[in-house]
């Protein structure tokens, strides 16, 4: 198991199949994958081949009308419910469920793609602790992708407690609360962003000031706020030689 399919909770993530591109409420991202999940039992047949793309046709056609955030990114149809309660959402055409390694190729990325691709947040030092973190903030798989494709926000967190001379120890465990509320304020504005993790990071964050200046731009007052109560419980923190990067 991994962030993408945590051991814990009745969360997964679905970020890097573009389900964030399109533009959806979190009941209209849940209905769209019920509806796919419902077509896909219904139609295709993992020992007919050609059902497959004609699937794939059909939900293309369907949600093709869909107003999209970029109309560049992809999303893939082959995203849906995965498990009988319909909680965590993954590829419905991963070999585990189809027992073809190769099925993923009757998608827009092909398994090569599909299998390989690992997002910033997973494959960093900290994926775990973040994973576990994500399990216990997010109530819904929808919620649970947001917070694990936001991996330059999820860095920038990193950053802001290394400038201010707190160890990961500490942020997970000491501040959890702390960082639990960082992240459902950020949750708040999720829904408008593309969040597909593919996004590139152009500030590596190399002081604290830069990191602030994200956090802001990203947060608004609520990062004021969030700040002013941090600072009250966490007295004389700050950074002290400027450059602490990874
Ligand atoms: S965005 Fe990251 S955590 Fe989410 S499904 Fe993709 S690789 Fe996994
Ligand atoms: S085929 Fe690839 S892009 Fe589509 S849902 Fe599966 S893993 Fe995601």
């Amino acid at each position: 198991m991994s962030l993408c399919h945590p051991e814990k909770g009745n969360v997964s993530c679905g970020a890097c199949c573009g389900l964030f591109n399109l533009k959806l409420t979190t009941k209209e991202y849940k209905n769209l994958l019920l509806e796919r999940t419902n077509e896909f039992k219904k139609t295709v047949d993992f020992s007919i081949r050609h059902s497959f793309p004609i699937y794939r046709k059909d939900r293309e056609t369907k949600e093709g009308s869909i107003p999209k955030k970029d109309e560049m990114t992809y999303n893939c149809p082959f995203l849906g419910y995965v498990d009988e309660t319909k909680h965590r959402i993954g590829c419905m055409i991963h070999p585990i469920f189809t027992g073809d390694p190769k099925s993923q190729n009757f998608s827009f990325y092909g398994t090569s793609i599909c299998q390989a691709y690992d997002c910033k947040t997973k494959e960093g030092a900290l994926a775990d602790l973040w994973e576990d973190l994500f399990v216990e903030i997010a109530k819904d798989s929808i919620e649970f992708s947001f917070l694990s494709a936001d991996h330059i926000f999820t860095y920038a967190v990193e950053k802001f407690f290394a400038h201010s001379l707190l160890n990961t120890e500490t942020m997970f465990h000491l501040n959890r609360l702390e960082l639990m509320e960082l992240f459902r304020i950020r949750l708040e504005t999720s829904a408008s962003k593309n969040f597909t993790s593919f996004e590139i990071n152009y500030d590596i964050f190399l002081t604290l000031e830069s990191v602030e200046r994200y956090l802001s731009s990203e947060l608004g007052s609520e990062w004021n706020q969030w700040k002013l109560e941090w600072e009250k419980k966490n007295p004389n923190r700050g950074e002290v030689s400027g450059s602490f990067d990874k």
